[in-house]
């Protein structure tokens, strides 16, 4: 795809390049204080709302602002209300740039948002917000060789980790195959849903096909993953939640009702003796800690190759040293803080056991305030040894010998994920070896295995990680569509 698409000079209307840091200070002045603060349930209905409650900035505890929750009968509401979007596919293409272009538009606000309920630093949600704009550009194009009709009503679930671009995504295939939308977003990011919501209604969307029901799982999630009238959904978050909403679509859908999952990973890499040193530990940082390690794709266990170990963990400690850990509104900062206290506790519970078990090799310092982490680097024998996948800044580091590549990828096969896999080698013939051996999504060779682009890299994994298809890919789209009929009626 071209520059149209990508936006390769990512100028906005107003000549704003959302890559130089310099002009991004700027906006930390001109929109200070201007974002939404107040969240709820968006609605082609009344709403009754329930409970209010506060949403926090992870980085200082602080709040910054309001949600109030869908009540029971807001859910009925929406679902009573909701219609397929059957405007001419040529339109709705339209309505979806539309779309893009004002996200590009209202970036300041939506950085904001980004850096303080997700807790995202700024260069982070740059990224963030051109993934967004990608995704609904390319769904956008890739409408026009849709050849089979909506399927009727799409619930989509969203993770907090990428609030608005998995949240858009997901709601933007759905819109653009002609479904009507029932989006719940992520517990911890109402309001970056709920500002998402508001730009994609002004570009054009029916108030009936897209509706945002924010709340608990136990309210909001099982009404809609369990209702006769949806006919699909799409799903980012945890294995476990997956399978929860699995058994539920099965109680209550029609058994072709496609669940569209994205789940969690145990992510590995492998640097053999023949990598360029420099270049794996710029790339294993990167996949480690870049968004505080809280990306499915991320790095998690770090296979080297025992000869060269020693020099290679001496260098990665010297590069975690220059990673600054503190507030994500500063430019200088690297890594953030993790999403809650919850998510905290339970990392620094693992980090805690893995120094009682005199495996912890290295640690950086961490802001007290706040939910940080400090990033760690911790020993193990193998992929085995992490048992589940540790959602934050910590990364394992294991040996293997010349010639045991093949236990290696048989260890991470058994853990059952198959999200990404990162390959740091000079020998060809091992690339194909281990693209043929390992049962993964994404492999990512001699670079970071993070950060996949809508349009070049469709995103997704198998196994635990996912029932595909990738996000961000050809074979997405179709997946929305009633894929048994023909136009043609053949
Ligand atoms: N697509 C993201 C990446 O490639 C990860 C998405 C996720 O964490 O759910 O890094």
């Amino acid at each position: 795809y071209g520059p149209e698409l990508f936006g390769a000079d990512r100028k906005n209307a107003k000549g704003f390049d959302l890559f130089d840091v310099n002009e991004l200070r700027q906006i930390e002045v001109a929109r200070g204080g201007q974002a939404l603060t107040a969240a709820g349930p968006q609605i082609a209905g009344a709403v009754e709302g329930g409970a209010v409650e506060p949403s926090i900035n992870p980085a200082t505890g602080e709040e910054i602002g309001q949600i109030t929750l869908s009540s029971e009968k807001d859910v009925a509401t929406a679902l009573e209300a909701a219609t397929p979007w059957n405007a001419p596919m040529a339109e709705r293409a339209a309505v979806l740039n539309r779309a893009a272009d004002l996200y590009e538009e209202h970036y300041g606000e939506l950085f904001q948002l980004l850096a303080r309920e997700a807790g995202k630093t700024l260069m982070d949600a740059v990224g963030e917000l051109r993934e967004a704009v990608d995704f609904l550009r390319y769904y956008a194009l890739e409408a026009g060789s849709l050849r089979n009709p909506a399927r009727g009503i799409f619930t989509c679930i969203s993770p907090w980790n990428f609030p608005l671009a998995i949240f858009s995504g997901q709601i933007a295939a759905a819109l653009a195959a002609g479904n009507a939308v029932l989006a719940k977003p992520a517990e911890t990011t109402p309001l970056i849903a709920t500002r998402a919501v508001q730009l994609l209604h002004e570009a054009g969307v029916p108030k009936t096909a897209l509706q945002l029901l924010p709340g608990p799982g136990s309210v909001v999630g099982k009404a809609l993953t369990s209702d006769p009238r949806i006919s699909g959904v799409a799903f980012t978050g945890s294995t476990a939640t997956a399978k929860r909403i699995q058994a539920a679509m099965a109680g209550s859908m029609a058994p072709g009702a496609p669940l569209i999952a994205e789940t969690g990973g145990l992510n590995a890499m492998i640097v053999d003796s023949t990598a360029l040193p420099e270049q794996a530990v710029r790339d294993i940082v990167a996949s480690s800690f870049q968004s505080a390690g809280q990306r499915c794709s991320a790095l998690r266990c770090l296979y080297v190759q025992e000869d060269i170990e020693p020099a290679l963990r001496e260098m990665l400690i010297g590069a975690m040293n220059e990673q600054r850990v503190g507030n994500p509104w500063d430019l200088e900062t690297d890594i953030g803080p993790v999403i809650n206290a919850a998510a905290q506790a339970e990392i620094n519970a693992h980090i805690a056991t893995a120094k009682a078990e005199g495996r912890l090799l290295h640690q950086l310092d961490a802001p007290a305030e706040g939910h940080f982490v400090a990033p760690s680097l911790i020993k193990v024998g193998g992929i085995a040894d992490l048992g589940k996948e540790v959602f934050g800044p910590v990364l394992h580091i294991a040996t293997f010998k010349a010639g045991e590549i093949n236990d290696v990828i048989a260890a991470v096969n058994a853990t059952g994920y198959g999200l990404t896999f990162g390959l740091h080698t000079r020998i060809d013939t091992r690339v194909q070896e281990v693209a043929d051996a390992v049962h993964v999504g994404n492999l990512y060779v001699n670079r970071n295995q993070i950060g996949a682009i809508v349009g070049s890299q469709p995103f997704g994994g198998e196994g635990l990680s996912g029932t595909g298809p990738k996000a961000g890919g050809p074979n997405y789209l179709p997946r929305f569509t009633r894929a048994a009929v023909s136009p043609e009626g053949a």
